[in-house]
């Protein structure tokens, strides 16, 4: 595998803008910055806001909001999925000139009556549409063909992972019939445009990680290095997220003791007399000396975030 040669680290976090931080995403940002910054680099913020119906007004001024209140500033613009549009089309026509992908009509539910099984990213396509290309002029999704070959990567915390992506996800969709772009393409294209040569994120997109390798391949592109944290549960076992309503920013908890909680939850040994400063002298801390090897692999349990 061919990884970025570091002149300069850079680092970005990519929020979805369907509500405001969750623990889990603060702990997210909170990672990629410290990471970044250890290593002297950028940090860049990505506004991934492709799937317009899950968008929710004003949670993109929310999100940057609580980002500047926890002292985590970005180096350069935030970045627009849904004003990038020109350019994930022309990724896909070069892709399409190079005869990697391949229009599809199958619905959900045909994919499921006829996926041989069901992996863990859900059914895996077997290839219908490949084999007989649709006939009528419908809008069609796109898929990129994949290969049997093992992808595989050495993740900074979880180790090494793989997946054989023809039999463990099919062929994957690059572009839905209703015209939208896929997370799996805008991100590679994204973090490739942007320069990005760290990529820390939640475990939760550990097994997307294959299917974006591939696409930075196919497309030429250097792979970044990545970094996927551990996600928070709550003590009941489940993850944490905005379903749980879980609310970190309240005035009850001072960004201060948030930053707390998410250092601590990546197994930073932050000193007690921090607790009073000023979140630029934390944050200047965890810069200093966040340390990768302390972030435990496995999923845990915050008993005490949020209140
Ligand atoms: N937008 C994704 C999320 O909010 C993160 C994607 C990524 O970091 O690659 O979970």
């Amino acid at each position: 595998m061919t990884t970025t040669p570091y002149t300069s680290a850079i680092g970005r976090f990519a929020p979805s803008p369907t509500g405001s931080l969750h623990f889990g995403s603060v702990v997210a940002a909170v990672a990629s910055f410290c990471m970044v910054k250890k290593l002297g680099g950028e940090w860049l913020v990505r506004i991934e806001d492709l799937d317009q119906p899950r968008v929710v007004a004003g949670a993109t001024d929310t999100i940057l909001c609580q980002l500047e209140s926890l002292g985590l500033y970005w180096d350069r613009s935030i970045i627009f999925q849904s004003q990038r549009s020109e350019r994930y089309r022309e990724i896909l026509d070069q892709l399409q000139k190079d005869q990697r992908l391949y229009p599809c009509d199958c619905s959900r539910k045909e994919i499921l009556a006829s996926a041989p099984h069901i992996g863990e990213e859900g059914p895996i396509y077997p290839g219908t549409c490949l084999r007989q290309p649709p006939q009528h002029s419908k809008p069609t999704a796109l898929r990129l063909k994949t290969t049997t070959e093992t992808v595989s990567f050495d993740d900074l915390i979880q180790g090494r992972y793989e997946q054989e992506l023809a039999h463990e996800v099919g062929d994957f969709t690059l572009r839905r019939a209703d015209g939208t772009f896929a997370y799996q393409l805008a991100a590679v294209v994204d973090d490739h445009d942007s320069g990005v040569n760290q990529v820390v994120r939640g475990r939760d997109l550990l097994s997307s990680t294959p299917r974006q390798i591939f696409l930075f391949r196919q497309l030429g592109f250097s792979i970044p290095q990545y970094a996927h944290i551990p996600l928070a549960l709550s003590c009941n076992g489940e993850k944490i997220s905005k379903r749980h309503h879980q609310v970190c920013f309240t005035p009850a908890v001072t960004p201060q003791t948030l930053l707390f909680q998410a250092l601590t939850f990546l197994g930073q040994d932050v000193p007690c007399d921090l607790k009073t400063e000023k979140t630029a002298i934390i944050v200047e801390w965890a810069s200093r000396n966040f340390v990768l090897t302390r972030i435990p692999a496995q999923d845990h349990c915050i008993s005490t975030a949020c209140d």
